[in-house]
């Protein structure tokens, strides 16, 4: 396939590619959209095997990041970047500056944040030759850690969905199984157990298990074990794709939430989940904590007014649920149909351009 082609075949608006000589920095970062306001979406640092699995995971990612923003109702749009290499090893304060500037060049048309490989002490150097990189650390003036907030709204989109279910947001009593206790994972479960609810866990890394059971008294299984776990709710914590074909007929829950993106391996998946009668609430819905709060930053981070967004998670998944229902489709395309209003409806105002505006 041709570059072109690549940036065309889903409506992207562009790609750039950086390279730093001395540091080694290969990165590319893709514009999806700027339909609703600038494309902001984290930095992803990853060993890809190949140039053409780097550019075909951004574009991926930069797409998934238009429609997160825009069914969370904010300005945004979407974009993501990709740095080629092993996070473990290539790292310099050189490189993330390299970058910093690669990401200063296109004037806040593309926002950068943290992502999977990259942390907060990589953003406070970024930081330092752009303005438009977020998720910077606390002490710097950004908003830190966004996975306890992403946490936060899992637990704010889990009880609209035990409202729909059961006429009731509590989740007292309900049982949980959790995939994937890291970051996002273990503040999940401590929420969920201050719920008083019954919570599952497993993970691929041991000590994490154990230091879930140790701080919140939960029962562990084994990593294969998890999706046959008898609950009311299955939350994919981990990676990408764990809901498939092979997967999916062995669930035995009511409903699925968790904060793991592209959790459905293909959209036919979304099918399979409600023949089974599994109520499956979109991964780009719920896990949109993380996102708000860094957009908080572009106003001057406020975490009363970040945590109140958060919190509206709750009526976002109701939303997306009752369209689900009035159109006759599943969640997951509801939430697509959502977000694709938004952005034909809103976006179009875009053509009436404030003179003077650097924003986009
Ligand atoms: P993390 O790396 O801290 O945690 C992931 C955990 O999953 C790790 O403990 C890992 O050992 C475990 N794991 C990996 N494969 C597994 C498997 N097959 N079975 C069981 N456990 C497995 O990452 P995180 O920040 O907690 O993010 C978790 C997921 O949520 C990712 O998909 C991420 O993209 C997504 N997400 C995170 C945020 C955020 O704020 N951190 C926001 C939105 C989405």
């Amino acid at each position: 396939m041709g570059v072109f082609d690549a940036v065309a075949s889903e409506g992207h608006e562009q790609i750039l590619y950086g390279y730093d000589q001395v540091s080694g920095l290969k990165a590319i970062v893709a514009i999806h959209s700027t339909a609703l306001g600038p494309a902001l979406g984290g930095t992803r640092f990853f060993p890809y095997q190949s140039e053409d699995d780097a550019v075909e995971d951004v574009l991926r990612l930069a797409k998934g990041m238009t429609y997160k923003a825009a069914a969370a109702g904010l300005d945004l749009g979407g974009g993501k970047a990709v740095i080629i290499g092993d996070p473990r090893q290539a790292k310099s304060e050189r490189l993330f500056r390299a970058y910093g500037r690669i990401v200063d060049s296109l004037q806040g048309r593309y926002i950068t944040a943290e992502d999977v490989g990259t942390t907060t002490a990589d953003m406070d150097i970024v930081r330092r030759e752009t303005r438009w990189a977020l998720g910077s650390s606390v002490a710097l003036g950004g908003s830190g850690d966004p996975s306890p907030v992403t946490a936060r709204g899992l637990h704010a989109a889990t009880r609209a969905v035990a409202h729909e279910l059961w006429g009731d947001s509590d989740l007292a009593g309900r049982r949980f199984a959790v995939q994937g206790v890291g970051k996002v994972g273990s503040a999940f479960v401590q929420l969920l157990v201050e719920s008083r609810a019954e919570v599952i866990v497993t993970d691929a890394y041991g000590p994490a298990i154990d230091s879930a059971v140790e701080a919140y008294g939960v029962k562990p299984v084994d990593q294969d074990e998890i999706y046959e776990v008898d609950c009311d709710f299955f939350s994919p914590c981990a990676l990408g794709a764990g809901l498939n074909a092979k997967t999916i007929p062995m669930l035995n829950c009511r409903a699925i939430v968790g904060s793991a993106n592209n959790q459905l391996a293909t959209d036919e998946d979304a099918h399979r989940l409600a023949d089974r009668g599994i109520l499956y609430a979109p991964d780009f819905v719920v896990n949109a904590g993380g996102l708000i709060n860094v957009y908080d930053e572009l106003n001057g981070y406020s975490k009363t007014r970040a945590l109140h967004r958060v919190d509206s998670i709750f009526e976002a998944t109701m939303n997306i649920l009752q369209t689900a229902e009035e159109h006759g489709i599943n969640p997951n395309e509801a939430a697509v149909k959502v977000a694709d209003d938004r952005i034909k409806e809103i976006g179009d105002l875009r053509r009436f351009r404030r003179s003077g505006d650097d924003r986009n």
